[in-house]
């Protein structure tokens, strides 16, 4: 393609002009794999166009929330619905209750939900509301983990930081940060040292319990029944953020898959975003009656938005969730996924390629490793010359994986054994190429 008919280096020559780095999410610009960002000109089920007309099997869905694919006629109708009701109102309406109701039916371990409209305001908020709740300041997170950019969690965060090579954000003063301890993903001696030093002053633990910002990373079983023990001990509340994982890698987000492995398991607090949208800005975070009622107006933990629970969003989400819940619905998405991490595992091998992968749900990650890494300092081990090579081998063929390889990947039920076919070819063709280096 010449650069006078190529429309997506058109539309980034523009972008970059009013749009810093020309994109509104810094991983968007291919910063770390070069090359072209695809400007998405549509999108239906599972597929998408870019500027040139080029088709894409897209394994991104927005990074999580499309998990029905693009375009379901059954969400389409809802949004379309509630749009012609009125964008927002200011004041509560119905949607917003059912919706609660719903959230809290898949997910137990909460009595009460606060809808917001991103998943950095729901983990900022959820911080806030676990300070303000146990009177104490100091935060444990993990290396790898990211829960949006809110200031006290932008600490050695993994996605788009990383690209840049920063530990942490500039515009971030270090008194602000002073109370975030940040430990090693899978690390029980870091974490049993922490809690043994700090234990009484820990307000919470945060913690992706499967990570899917350092590509895709399991909690051990032990490593999160540690953590549920220690922060019972010490009275800290255990945060899940699933906002990559609620309604995605089960019904029941990972809360439900950890407690498939630890009897009686539940987290504290939740913080959910992505699925729960269907596209739309729409998050959520929840936790037992005892800790929301510390929320304004009820108690002293100040929390407000002028476009929360928005009626549109919350007809997407109720739609979106509707159809999730329908038996057999995650069974069939894994499968999918599966085939697809297996399918990529047998085209590795034919070439002799290093390779491992993992699946939960709809959600996947694959390593140009031999064995799949525990924390982020392995995943950062990774060749990235050879990640592009892949990258941009899949992307000429026309598979849009992730643009990163510390981001995990998503799978949707629109996706075809068809779509997967055509995705494990691609990569017969590219491992053969990467293997004659
Ligand atoms: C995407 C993500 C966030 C931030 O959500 P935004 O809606 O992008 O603000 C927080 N936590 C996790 C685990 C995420 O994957």
């Amino acid at each position: 393609m010449t650069p006078s008919t190529d429309r997506n280096a058109q539309l980034f020559e523009r972008a970059r002009h009013v749009i810093p780095g020309g994109v509104n999410s810094p991983v968007r610009a291919f910063k770390a794999v070069g090359g072209t960002p695809r400007f998405v000109a549509r999108a239906k089920g599972a597929h998408f166009w870019d500027a040139n007309d080029q088709r894409y099997i897209d394994y991104i869905g927005s990074w999580g929330p499309m998990i029905l694919g693009h375009g379901h006629p059954e969400v389409v109708d809802a949004v379309q619905r509630a749009a012609l009701e009125g964008f927002s109102f200011g004041a509560p309406t119905e949607r917003e209750v059912e919706l609660a109701e719903r959230i809290l039916a898949l997910v137990p371990s909460m009595d009460m939900v606060r809808l917001v409209s991103s998943g950095t305001e729901a983990a900022m908020s959820a911080i806030r509301l676990a300070r303000g709740a146990t009177g104490r300041s100091k935060l444990i997170k993990f290396e790898g983990c990211y829960h949006g950019h809110a200031d006290a969690l932008l600490v050695k965060a993994g996605s788009g930081l990383a690209t840049f090579g920063n530990p942490t954000s500039a515009g971030v003063p270090p008194e602000v940060v002073q109370h975030t301890l940040v430990l090693e993903y899978n690390n029980l001696q870091q974490l049993e040292e922490a809690f043994a030093q700090h234990g009484r002053e820990i307000a919470c633990l945060m913690i992706e319990p499967i990570a899917g910002n350092m590509n895709f990373v399991r909690a051990s079983v032990p490593f999160m029944k540690r953590c549920r023990e220690l922060c019972t001990q010490y009275g800290a509340l255990l945060a899940f953020d699933e906002v990559m994982t609620g309604f995605r890698v089960a019904l029941g987000g990972a809360q439900s898959v950890y407690a498939q492995h630890i009897p009686g398991f539940e987290p504290d607090m939740t913080v959910m975003g992505k699925v729960i949208g269907g596209g739309m800005p729409l998050a959520a975070f929840g936790a037992r009656r005892a800790v929301m009622e510390q929320l304004a107006p009820l108690g002293s933990v100040y929390q407000a938005g002028t476009l929360s629970g928005n009626p549109v969003a919350t007809a997407c989400g109720l739609a979106t969730l509707n159809l999730i819940s329908q038996p057999g619905f995650f069974d069939r998405l894994a499968t999918t996924t599966a085939s697809l991490v297996q399918g990529l595992r047998g085209a590795a091998r034919r070439a002799g390629i290093p390779f491992s992968g993992d699946s939960q749900g709809g959600m996947f990650g694959f390593f140009l490793l031999p064995e799949l890494p525990q924390n982020y300092a392995t995943v950062m081990t990774t060749d990235g010359a050879r990640f592009n090579h892949f990258f941009h081998g899949m992307l000429d063929r026309g598979v849009y994986f992730a643009p990163a390889l510390y981001e995990a990947g998503f799978v949707s039920a629109a996706h075809t054994a068809e779509d997967i076919a055509h995705t494990v070819a691609a990569a017969d063709e590219v491992f053969a190429e990467m293997a004659k280096g």
